[in-house]
């Protein structure tokens, strides 16, 4: 194989309560990228569309990952690699867009390899491409990307990721308002430090959660969704934030929280006619803002990033 062309999905970081270990992958929403073999040796960027990103290898996540997976590649490699990437995933989105590109890269590059790493080894590279931009090798938005499904990072040293179940029925509308917010500075905002009681409460909804999917209570899922210790600081930068979320709750929905460091918003939901309905009325009360928007509907994706 010298050539592969690939989807790779779009992610939700956190869901709410799970800062910095929940992720789950979408299946609407990516980018796509091809990985070619050329004889020019080394990592390039030959293309990219969509967005204004640097082509430089060691500027660019996916050129960062890539990286970071030949390093460990132990045979000497007479040939190199070309990346294009075909952005739709808007950078500062909070749906993973930086990850989407990390975690092709090294998915790529391992298939036309004959697959020499397994995927937490690749999770461990593409959170390399990471922390070119958040600062950290975070591999929250990474590990859904490359495994599917629901996600929790149990550890970083060593990185360990868990798979989680999905429920069937379960979908989410995620809402992206236009204006970027970058990570960096978003984690920037943080306290060092958190309540004991809120944290109590935090580590009763996580774990409620991963409880809520293993038994497929849809009704636990979401109210196990709230997040009292990073949410507060973040939504502040989210025009409409409240609004949106009690909307989208008496709409039907399970419940909401801030995708990642935002501004994207999702809203989980039981059923896709559910979602499309919280879709139509966020869609209506937020054009009241003035801001301009997406708006787009998911089922979770149970397989992460694909060959198309
Ligand atoms: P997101 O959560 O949407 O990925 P981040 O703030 O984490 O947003 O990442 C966006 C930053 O990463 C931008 O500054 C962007 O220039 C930089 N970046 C570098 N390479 C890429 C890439 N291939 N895709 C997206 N963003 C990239």
């Amino acid at each position: 194989m010298k050539e592969i062309k690939i989807f790779s999905p779009g992610t939700i970081a956190n869901v709410s309560c799970g800062f910095d270990t929940l992720g789950c992958c979408l299946d609407t929403i990516g980018d796509e990228m091809i990985i070619r073999k050329t004889d020019k040796k080394g990592v390039h960027i030959t293309k990219i569309t969509g967005d204004d990103l640097p082509y430089e290898t060691r500027k660019n996540v996916a050129g960062v990952a890539a990286l970071a997976l030949l390093e460990k590649y132990d045979q000497a490699l007479d040939f190199g690699f070309e990346i294009e990437i075909f952005k739709n995933i808007k950078p500062g989105s909070g749906i993973g867009s930086s990850a989407a590109s990390a975690a092709g890269a090294v998915f790529g590059i391992n298939k036309l390899l004959n697959e020499p790493f397994t995927a937490q080894e690749l999770i461990l590279f593409a959170s390399k491409g990471e922390e070119l931009v958040s600062n950290y090798p975070i591999a929250d938005n990474v590990a859904p990307a490359l495994l599917g499904g629901f996600t929790l990072v149990k550890g970083y040293d060593p990185l360990k990721i868990l798979k989680l179940p999905v429920m069937d029925d379960l979908y989410v509308t995620i809402l992206h308002p236009q204006i970027e917010i970058k990570t960096a500075e978003s984690r920037a905002i943080l306290p060092e430090k958190v309540n004991l009681k809120d944290a109590v409460k935090q580590w009763a909804n996580v774990g409620a959660l991963v409880h809520a999917l293993h038994t497929e209570d849809y009704n636990l899922f979401g109210s196990s969704l709230h997040d009292l210790i990073v949410e507060p600081y973040r939504s502040q930068f989210i025009p409409g934030f409240d609004q949106v979320v009690k909307t989208a709750k008496n709409s039907g929905a399970l419940g909401s929280g801030i995708s990642g460091s935002g501004p994207s918003i999702f809203s989980f939901c039981k059923g896709m006619q559910q979602a499309e309905a919280v879709k139509n009325i966020i869609n209506e009360i937020y054009k009241k803002t003035g801001i301009p928007f997406h708006i787009y509907v998911s089922k979770i994706n149970r397989k992460g990033i694909r060959i198309i």
